[in-house]
């Protein structure tokens, strides 16, 4: 059965939900982030970004991390930020570390669901690979050596968790300055430099989940019936097309251009800007 009995009871408060953003994104994404699913999680959620901002610091506390790392797109500054990441999940002493970008919409009742399959402390990290098959690197081995490379990553942009057991394991390789050593090794964004942390280094296998939903996939085929069992979805570009899930929600795709808006409404009805539901 899909269905399977919990291996631990967790609650909501178990998980750490880090969102990677940047300072240009406050606005534009980070806003609908938390006028949504964020506004209904605060106590999980830590957004990690590159600049201050005092609206931000007034909305979330402590919970909103400056990394003090560059803005820039670059490989280093990514992997600065997930360092940062796993250094304060490690700090946090919860259960689980999640990962999502700042364009994707985290539906935590069913991550709850589908983390208490899994002893959290055991080894586990589950979420989609982005490539149909392992990527092919290139280790670095000093000495001018090199040695080729294969292993599965789960893809950042649609979310992926590591249980605590694990995250332990990874932090020779992850903790304090190691993590943007371990990225230079491979010469390969933050994504997968964890995957490879854990596939090649450890020889952790990653655990493939459907209900992660990045915009690198067509994201029309997400089925609406099932709409409200997925853990991450997410909006954006993909083939040089607009790439959106497929909802009839209370919001027009000119008013709710994401959709996150309208998934909210049917997951959580009774938040105050949803339109008023018929009753039977
Ligand atoms: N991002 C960042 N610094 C940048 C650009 C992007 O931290 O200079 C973050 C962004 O906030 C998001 C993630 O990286 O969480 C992926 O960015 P985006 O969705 O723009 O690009 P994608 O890789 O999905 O095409
Ligand atoms: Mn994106």
């Amino acid at each position: 059965t899909t269905e399977a009995t919990p291996a631990e009871d967790i609650n909501p408060n178990d998980i750490f939900i880090a969102v990677k953003t940047t300072k240009k994104f406050h606005q534009s994404r980070l806003g609908l982030l938390l006028d949504t699913w964020i506004s209904r999680n605060m106590q999980q959620t830590y957004v990690f970004t590159d600049g201050d901002d005092e609206e931000l610091k007034k909305k979330l506390g402590s919970h909103v991390i400056n990394t003090n790392c560059s803005a820039a797109h670059s490989r280093q500054a990514l992997s600065c930020k997930m360092a940062v990441e796993y250094d304060k999940f490690i700090e946090s002493g919860k259960k689980w570390f999640c990962h999502v970008d700042d364009d994707n919409y985290v539906n935590v009742q069913t991550l709850v669901k589908l983390l208490s399959r899994y002893p959290h402390t055991q080894d586990v990290y589950i979420g989609k690979p982005s490539l149909d098959r392992p990527i092919e690197a290139t280790e670095r081995l000093g000495d001018n050596k090199m040695r080729p490379v294969n292993f599965w990553f789960a893809t950042g942009g649609a979310g992926f968790c590591i249980s605590r057991g694990l995250a332990l394991k990874m932090s020779p390789w992850a903790s304090g300055g190691h993590f943007m050593n371990t990225a230079e090794k491979i010469r390969l964004p933050d994504d997968c430099t964890i995957g490879y942390i854990i596939e090649s280094v450890l020889g952790v296998r990653l655990i493939r989940s459907n209900l992660f939903h990045s915009h690198l996939e067509n994201l029309q085929q997400v089925s609406k019936s099932e709409l409200h069992k997925q853990v991450t979805l997410s909006y954006g570009m993909f083939e040089n097309k607009k790439n959106i899930i497929n909802v009839k929600g209370a919001f027009s795709v000119e008013e709710d251009p994401s959709r996150f808006k309208s998934v909210h409404c049917l997951l959580y009805p009774d938040t105050p800007w949803c339109p008023l539901q018929a009753s039977f």
